[in-house]
């Protein structure tokens, strides 16, 4: 099927050329996935001093990608190219949403930590937003999901009450921070009440947070010359070297401290971990793909040189203590595991194809962004109301069924023709490809080939 803006576009496969982020805290030149990726995905060179950090796909304006189009990469923005043929969002989505894709698609390369942050709810964010656009540029919430591609870690949440109580006797820098301004305020070891717990928490947190910033140098100084004593003697709590590890790269910051308040996340590849509106968090170290409702909201209040609303963080986090829920992914068939985090606008699944294989992502109301990863096979549609059954794959022939093109089954778009040629349903790693509504994609390769695929929240679509 030819694309061609303002026809139907329901069965075509739209190649995606992405944007890349050069962050600081990014990996940099070729070690760094995001590098590779983006590398491949618009055929050009990695600098090899360059931080690459992440990859976006999706329709934001601060990181839009491309549609390419019959003569190469054009112009035409997958937002513009979206909102000129709505058609392929579904109604559904439509009518939640509007004319936009709801979520947005990552991949990550971590080297440092990241800004400790929140994203505030829906509420939050159209306040901001009004209040400060040029800081809030969105007026939506930003729930997200990391799905670990390497060991990726990650502070998340605040730790139990206990724990908390465990941290101010082992580490009493942080009482000579708050504690000048709360002199009644003594281990609340009587503590009991949830309720009460929380308020503790807060109080404390807040104290921390909005302390002047040359008692937190002072502090820390403290902290880290006693650590690398006491380094000599005994083995050090994963929460001491991490805490090393944050002076290091952001010296004399009040989230060397604030550390020891967060769940200290460590994923394994293959586990993901969802980050609900209003909870504190910040991304350690490692790779990952990230999805998230389309919005670039953050509010930070630590570990970062950017610009930091300590005031607002600390009165919109909900101050829920406890270790967060890690996704180990819900097998949908023989290759695909599906992270379904508990937000409407998206999930997650993950496909991993060996020699010969392949398999069926089954036409879904909504629009969906498959990123192959690596490896190399191959994709065609049908329309949802002309699935065919798949043929056994065989390999690389002409004649293979698979690729026949038929009024049925439409090899990739763009170019695209009706005497598709094998090649133009190849796919190799640092393909991005937007599936409209109601398609369903074959995927299959003669190789190996692991890709991912970002979509709305299955769950909208059984919600009757
Ligand atoms: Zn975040």
């Amino acid at each position: 099927m030819v694309m061609e803006i303002n026809n139907k576009h329901e069965g075509d496969l739209i190649r995606l050329k992405c944007w890349v982020q050069n962050y600081d805290w990014g990996i940099i030149g070729n070690e760094s996935l995001v590098a590779r990726t983006f590398s491949s995905n618009c055929d050009c060179e990695i600098e090899e001093s360059k931080h690459y950090a992440e990859l976006w796909m999706g329709t934001h304006d601060s990181g839009p990608s491309y549609v390419v189009g019959e003569k190469g990469i054009g112009n035409v923005s997958l937002k513009s190219w979206v909102s000129e043929n709505p058609e392929v969002l579904g109604d559904l989505v439509v009518g939640k949403w509007g004319v936009d894709l709801p979520f947005m698609f990552k991949v990550l390369s971590v080297a440092r930590a990241l800004s400790i942050q929140a994203h505030p709810d829906k509420e939050l964010a159209g306040f901001l937003h009004t209040l400060k656009p040029n800081v809030y540029k969105d007026a939506n919430h930003k729930p997200e999901m990391v799905v670990a591609l390497t060991e990726f870690e990650a502070l998340c949440g605040f730790i139990s009450f206990k724990e908390l109580e465990a941290v101010l006797e082992s580490v009493p820098e942080i009482m000579e921070v708050v504690g000048n301004a709360y002199p009644d305020q003594v281990l609340p070891v009587n503590v009991q009440n949830e309720e009460k717990q929380t308020q503790f928490l807060q109080s404390i947190f807040i104290k921390l947070m909005s302390a002047e910033s040359k008692v937190v140098s002072a502090a820390v100084t403290k902290l880290i010359s006693r650590l690398n004593m006491e380094n000599k003697t005994r083995q050090l709590t994963s929460k001491e070297e991490l805490a090393l590890k944050l002076e290091n790269e952001h010296p004399h910051d009040i989230g060397v401290i604030a550390s020891f308040f967060f769940n200290h996340v460590r994923l394994n590849p293959g586990e993901a971990l969802y980050i609900s509106p209003n909870e504190p968090h910040a991304y350690l170290g490692g790779e990952s793909v990230e999805c998230m409702a389309t919005s670039d909201n953050v509010v930070r209040a630590g570990l970062t040189p950017k610009h930091r609303d300590v005031k607002i963080l600390c009165s919109m986090l909900t101050y829920k203590q406890g270790s967060p829920e890690i996704l180990k992914g819900v097998p949908v068939n023989e290759y695909t595991k599906r992270y379904n985090p508990p937000f409407e606008e998206f999930e997650v699944e993950q496909c991993v194809l060996d020699q010969g294989a392949s398999v069926i992502f089954p036409a879904v109301p909504g629009p969906s962004i498959f990123l192959v990863l690596s490896g190399q096979g191959f994709m065609y549609t049908t329309s949802s109301a002309a699935a065919a059954p798949l043929s056994s794959p065989s390999s690389s022939s002409s004649s293979s069924p698979m690729l026949s093109p038929s009024s049925s089954i439409s090899p990739m778009s763009s170019p695209s023709s009706s005497s598709s040629s094998l090649t133009e349903g190849m796919v190799r790693g640092g393909d991005v490809l937007f599936a409209p509504a109601n398609t369903e994609v074959h995927v299959s390769t003669d190789s190996d080939l692991r890709l991912f695929k970002a979509g709305v929240n299955h769950l909208m679509f059984t919600k009757t």
